[in-house]
């Protein structure tokens, strides 16, 4: 336990922020120098100025590559207060940002991958470790799959969800932007303008018919959710506006895909002429596989080591999963226990952490045999 503690320490006083470049490559360097043990071989990337490695037990990695599984974790963090830079431990828990979110998380797959090596164990696993997650893994996860060709047979990302409990699912986003041209006009002649603000309102009211009301029946809200998470419009109280834009937030669950949700925007946008929409981003559903094999033995390590049952559960936002999905590998989602990720009080249980890792042997024991 105390070497993973040390590594999360020491990962946690990176400043790890999107806008900090050089501490991202800094903290890339710091995982190399970890991993470089006989038996692992590593691969470096930047795109974007985003670095990011992987590392896998076996060098005829395109050939075993049907047959492997990835371990999937992000070093970036959300911004945070100086203090949070500078790991605090009391009891059992570590306090600080990315403690849980998911410096905790990394800590335990560095220290498993350092230690199988020396073991010299080889259960084929590969090890992803990017930087860019918290901004859209575009130069992260998105590039390492779809531009540098790397993929895996299962994925396990331990970066959601609580308690051990299991992540089987993730509903899809389609994050948009719409504009609206206007007239402007005194604010004493209305009649002579167009009020572009209110152009976007009433498109709002419309799409906002769409969706399930709250409060709503579904205690888990597993249907399609609007956010109106931004507006900018208007000049001064006595101008009519000629110009908004607005931004919204989609989130869908299966069996909903991204086209049809997109279809159903564009044909709303067809009967208010004079909005534009360009896509700001896009997520795939991730869709459950309970009966994958690999879910099964992890949800049986899980049960082996801690006693209990883990649940099934949802996740409303989106994770890095949905790149794996979008090739068709499925995947599992995974969180130690701790708390307050991208609030000034985050924190992880330490004993939580070796407990995540005896998971992952255990789990990497059933699969081997
Ligand atoms: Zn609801």
């Amino acid at each position: 336990m105390e070497e993973i503690t040390e590594i999360l320490k020491e990962l946690v006083s990176y400043q790890t922020v999107a806008s900090r470049n050089d501490e991202l490559e800094r903290v890339i360097e710091r995982c190399c120098e970890w991993l470089n043990v006989k038996g692992i071989c590593q691969y470096r990337y930047a795109s974007g100025d985003k670095p990011s490695l992987i590392a896998v037990q076996t060098v005829k990695w395109e050939e075993e590559k049907k047959r492997s599984i990835f371990f999937v974790g992000h070093l970036d963090v959300v911004d945070a207060e100086p203090e949070q830079f500078h790991p605090r431990i009391e009891g059992n828990k570590l306090w600080g940002r990315g403690a849980l979110d998911m410096k905790g998380p990394c800590a335990v797959m560095i220290h498993l991958f350092r230690t199988l090596a020396q073991e010299g164990k080889n259960s084929r696993l590969g090890l992803m470790l990017t930087t860019d997650e918290e901004i859209g893994s575009a130069n992260g996860v998105e590039y390492l799959l779809k531009q540098e060709g790397w993929g895996a047979h299962f994925a396990l990302i331990p970066d959601g969800g609580y308690d051990f409990h299991t992540v089987l699912a993730e509903k899809g986003a389609i994050h948009f932007r719409v504009k609206a041209k206007g007239k402007a006009a005194h604010g004493s002649r209305t009649w002579e303008g167009k009020n572009a603000i209110e152009h976007i309102m009433e498109f709002y009211y419309a799409l906002k018919k769409e969706f399930p009301a709250e409060p709503c029946s579904d205690a888990q809200h597993w249907h399609p959710t609007l956010n109106l998470g931004k507006f900018l419009g208007g000049k001064k109280v006595n101008i009519v506006p000629d110009e908004a834009e607005a931004e919204f937030d989609i989130r869908f669950p299966d069996p909903l895909t991204f086209d049809q949700m997109k279809d159903k925007i564009e044909n709303l946008l067809n009967s208010f002429p004079g909005l534009n929409w360009e896509i700001l981003t896009r997520a795939e559903v991730v869709i459950a596989q309970p009966e994958n094999t690999y879910v099964q033995k992890y949800r049986k390590a899980v049960e082996k080591v801690t006693g209990k049952t883990p649940e099934i559960l949802k996740e409303h936002g989106a994770t890095d999963a949905r790149f794996f999905a979008e090739l068709g590998i499925p995947i599992l989602i995974t969180y130690p226990i701790g708390g307050g990720i991208h609030t000034r009080e985050e924190w992880v249980d330490l004993p939580a952490l070796f407990t995540l890792y005896q998971i992952f042997r255990e789990f990497l024991n059933e699969v081997a045999t």
